[in-house]
C-alpha cells in the first residue's frame, strides 16, 4: 500500500469528528487492505509503530527534527525555525517547505506504508554513540522522497504528535464492522493479545473461529482476569459449590513471563515493569522451574525489618522507577505472592480448572521465603472457618480475601459471573467511643481486649453499644504508629466504671477511628446496629465525646450501604 493512500485516510479522518465516521473509515481500510499489513495499519492509525505495552519509544525532540527538515530541503535550520515559529507545527512546515522546494527537484518516488513504518521503528532503535547522526540520516531519507502531505504526517508520527483521536474501542468496532464479528468476540481476542492490529490480521485470515481459538503469546501481556465485589464474606463463600480463599494482597498485579532465561514482568495495565523489578527477575531465575511459563502474582511491598506488608502507596515507588533502582529495591523490597498460572511449555491453561492450574502451579514454583511465596489459601469447611481466616488475613495487615471457584476456567480480562470475589472492609470509617471491654486470659492476662464500641445518641449524649473489637490493636509494637493492647489497657483503665467478671464498663472518654465490613441491623446491640469485622485504625485524641459519631450518621451510613452498588473501574 502505498504511504500516500495513508494520507488520503489521514485526511478523511481529521475530517470526521464523529466516533461513528472515523469507524466506518477505518472499516473500509481493513477491509481493503492485505491482512499483513493490518497491524502495522492501525499502528499508524494511532500515530506510532510500537505496540501500546512495548516499552520501545521514537526518541526525536524537534531539534533533530528542525536539523533533519532543514537538510532534506537544503536549507538552513534557522529557516526551519522561521517557519515553525509561524506553523507552531513542524509537520506543517516541513510540508510548506518541501512543496516550496519541489518546484526545483525531480519528482518524488512513491513511499510505501512498510517502509515508512520501518524505518521509523529503525530510527527509534539506534542506539549509542553516532545514534543521533543515524537518526537523523535515517529522517533525511524519508523526508526527501516524500510529497509535501506525506513529510506532514511523517513529521508527526516521528515527533509522536500524529493525533487522528482513533482510539481502541473505534479500531475495535471497525474490526467487528469490517469482518461481520459481534465486538464482544473482538473484545474478547483483545483480551488475549491486546493490540487490535494483531487482533483485525487475525478476524481477516481466519474469521471467528480464528480469533476464538487465539493463544497468548509469551512475552506479551495479557489482560488478565479480575475480581467482582461481593457484598459479603458470606454470600461470596455461598457463590459457589467448592470455594477456596485466598488472601487479598495490597499490592501490584504481576504476570512472570519466562522464556528460557528471558523473563518479561508486566502489571495488570500492561506496563512493563522487567527494568523496574530486577531483585524479582533474580527471585524468578531460582524460583520458576519450567522452561516456559507465565505466572500471576502480587508483589507485596514489604518492611525489610518485620516483613510486615507496606501500603500500596510504597510500593508504587518502585512501579515507575527510572533511576537508582537498585536503591530502591533494597529500601522496598517485594515478596511475589503467586497465585496463578496461565501457560506452561507452549500450552494455554485458560481451559483448565483452577483447581488444576493450582497443582501445575505448586510443581512450576519452588518458594523462597519473603521473596516468592504461594498466596495463602484455604478450602473453608465452613462459615466459621472462612471468617476465622478473613480476620487472621485482616490482623496481618492484609486487605481481605478473594475467594475463587476451584472449578472455574481462566477468564481473561473481566469481571466474570462465577469468577473471582474481593472481599473487603468497607472503609468508611466511623469514629467511635470504648465504652466495655474484657480482661484478657492466657498470653492476654492482664490485658483489656474485645473492646465494646459505642455511638453517641444525639437526643441523650448516651453511648449505646454498636460492635466489639479485637482486629489492629497489636500485642507487640512493630511500628511507631502502632497501638498494643498494653498501650490500650493503660488509656483505659482510669476510665472503669464497674466491673463484673472478666467485663468491665467504660467511661466513654477514648475515641478511636474504626473500619469495618458492613452495618448490619442488630436486636442485641442496644444502638441497633452491628458492625461486621470491626477493625482499629487509629486513636483520635484530638476528639472528645462530644465530637464522635452519632447515630444519625450510622444510620444515614446503613442506608447508604443498602442502596449502594458502587461504580467498578477496574483501577486501583
Ligand atoms: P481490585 O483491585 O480491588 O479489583 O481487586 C483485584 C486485584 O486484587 C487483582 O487484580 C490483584 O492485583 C489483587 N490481588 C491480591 N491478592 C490476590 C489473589 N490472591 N488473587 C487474585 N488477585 C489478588
Amino acid at each position: 500500500m502505498r504511504y500516500s493512500e495513508l494520507v488520503d485516510i489521514y485526511e478523511k479522518l481529521e475530517a470526521t469528528s464523529s466516533k461513528l465516521g472515523k469507524t466506518g473509515i477505518i472499516a473500509d481500510v481493513l477491509k481493503a487492505a492485505p491482512a499483513e499489513l493490518l497491524p502495522k495499519l492501525v499502528m499508524l492509525f494511532y500515530g506510532t509503530v510500537f505496540p501500546p505495552w512495548s516499552e520501545e519509544k521514537i526518541g526525536v525532540a524537534d531539534k533533530m527534527m528542525i536539523r533533519a527538515v532543514a537538510k532534506a530541503v537544503g536549507m538552513k535550520e534557522s529557516e526551519v525555525v522561521a517557519s515553525y515559529r509561524k506553523t507552531g507545527d513542524l509537520g506543517l512546515s516541513a510540508e510548506q517547505l518541501i512543496a516550496k522546494k519541489r518546484q526545483k527537484r525531480l519528482a518524488a518516488r512513491a513511499l510505501d506504508v512498510n517502509k515508512v513504518f520501518d524505518t521509523i521503528q529503525k530510527i527509534a532503535r539506534q542506539t549509542g554513540a553516532g545514534s543521533q547522526e543515524s537518526k537523523t540520516a535515517l529522517i533525511v531519507e524519508l523526508l526527501s522522497v516524500a510529497q509535501p502531505k506525506e513529510a506532514k504526517y511523517i513529521v508527526r508520527t516521528v515527533l509522536e504528535q500524529l493525533r487522528m483521536g482513533v482510539a481502541e474501542g473505534i479500531v475495535r468496532d471497525a474490526i467487528a464492522k469490517a469482518f461481520g464479528i459481534d465486538t464482544d468476540i473482538v473484545e474478547s481476542a483483545w483480551y488475549v493479545r491486546p493490540d487490535y492490529g494483531e487482533v483485525a490480521k487475525i478476524a481477516k485470515e481466519r474469521g471467528v473461529a480464528g480469533l476464538k481459538k487465539i493463544e497468548l503469546v509469551i512475552g506479551m501481556p495479557i489482560m488478565v482476569q479480575l475480581a467482582e465485589k461481593a457484598p459479603d464474606l458470606k454470600s461470596a463463600v455461598e457463590a459457589f459449590k467448592r470455594p477456596v480463599l485466598e488472601y487479598k494482597y495490597d499490592g501490584a498485579r504481576i504476570a512472570v513471563h519466562k522464556k528460557g532465561d528471558k523473563f518479561w514482568l508486566y502489571t495488570r495495565r500492561l506496563e512493563n515493569v522487567t527494568e523496574a523489578f530486577p531483585d524479582v527477575v533474580e527471585t524468578c531465575k531460582k524460583a520458576l522451574m519450567a522452561k516456559e511459563c507465565i505466572v500471576e502474582g502480587e508483589a507485596l511491598a514489604i518492611d525489610p525489618k518485620t516483613k510486615r506488608p507496606q501500603p500500596f502507596q510504597r510500593l508504587s515507588q518502585r512501579i515507575k522507577r527510572k533511576y537508582d533502582i537498585a536503591k530502591v529495591a533494597k529500601e522496598i523490597p517485594v515478596n511475589l505472592h503467586v497465585f496463578d498460572i496461565v501457560y506452561l511449555n507452549g500450552r494455554t491453561l485458560f481451559d483448565k480448572s483452577l483447581e488444576e492450574r493450582f497443582n501445575i502451579l505448586k510443581k512450576t514454583v519452588k518458594p523462597i521465603a519473603d521473596k516468592i511465596e504461594f498466596a495463602r489459601r484455604l478450602i473453608p469447611k465452613d462459615l466459621k472457618e472462612a471468617e476465622a481466616f478473613y480476620k487472621k488475613a485482616l490482623s496481618e495487615g492484609q486487605e481481605g480475601l478473594i475467594v475463587k471457584n476451584l472449578d472455574a476456567l481462566y477468564t481473561p480480562g473481566r469481571r466474570v459471573a462465577g469468577g473471582w470475589l474481593k472481599v473487603k472492609p468497607v472503609m468508611e470509617t466511623l469514629d467511635l467511643a470504648i465504652i466495655g471491654a474484657t480482661w484478657g486470659t492466657g498470653k492476654r492476662a492482664g490485658w483489656l481486649g474485645s473492646l465494646i464500641l459505642g455511638i453517641r445518641d444525639p437526643e441523650t449524649g448516651k453511648f449505646l453499644e454498636c460492635g466489639m473489637l479485637g482486629t489492629g490493636i497489636k500485642e507487640k509494637k512493630t511500628r511507631a504508629e502502632d497501638v498494643t493492647f498494653e498501650d490500650m489497657t493503660k488509656m483505659l483503665k482510669p476510665y472503669i466504671i464497674s466491673q463484673s467478671g472478666h467485663d468491665v464498663k467504660i467511661k466513654p472518654k477514648i475515641i478511636i477511628e474504626v473500619a469495618y465490613e458492613e452495618i448490619q441491623k442488630s436486636p442485641t446491640y442496644s444502638s441497633g446496629f452491628a458492625l461486621r469485622f470491626p477493625r482499629f485504625i487509629r486513636l483520635r485524641p484530638d476528639k472528645g465525646p462530644a465530637e464522635a459519631d452519632d447515630l444519625n450518621r450510622i444510620k444515614a451510613l446503613f442506608e447508604i450501604q443498602k442502596g449502594k452498588a458502587p461504580a467498578e473501574t477496574g483501577e486501583k
